[in-house]
């Protein structure tokens, strides 16, 4: 009987941790692969560094895989963490690589951003806080998101 409550004891604890664990990112976010402006710069192009870790934009049509129609697997340039799988790639027409949904829940944290007026919300990769992108709830079936992603941040990995 003693066996039991305790079982029931942990398993409520580790339901209670589960539910406050959010994706949203706090100011004191630690991330498991942490590294020095210095090293960025050194393992990213500028283009990448600038916007990866300054939060920056790449020109529109200009990245390599808007227009990538290949089979694979969008992975993070920053750790290499998977972010998307083409299968969930869509035509947005925004001259930037769009999906409705990433690989799953974790990989991705979300932050509103009210910059320039706009109400649409910051994507970060949840390893090494790289900035990717934005989320918008203007996408397709069956989720109605649209992670609009820098092709910059990403690195394709071919199925
Ligand atoms: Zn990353």
């Amino acid at each position: 009987m003693k066996k039991i409550f305790i079982v029931a004891i942990v398993f409520l604890f580790t339901a209670c941790n589960a539910q406050t664990k959010t994706n949203t990112v706090t100011t004191t976010q630690k991330f498991a692969v942490t590294k020095t402006a210095a090293e960025w710069k050194k393992q990213l192009s500028p283009v990448a560094f600038e916007v990866t870790r300054k939060e920056g934009t790449e020109q529109a049509y200009t990245g390599k895989y808007w227009d990538n129609h290949e089979k694979g697997t969008y992975n993070c340039i920053g750790c290499g963490q998977e972010l998307f799988s083409s299968d969930t790639k869509f035509e947005s027409g925004t001259g930037w690589p769009s999906f409705y949904k990433p690989i799953n829940k974790t990989c991705l944290l979300d932050e509103s951003d009210d910059t320039f007026g706009m109400d649409r919300t910051k994507v970060t990769c949840s390893r090494c806080g790289a900035h990717l992108g934005h989320v918008f709830t203007d996408g397709p079936k069956p989720t109605g998101l649209r992670y609009c992603m820098n092709s910059v941040s990403l690195n394709f990995a071919k199925k």
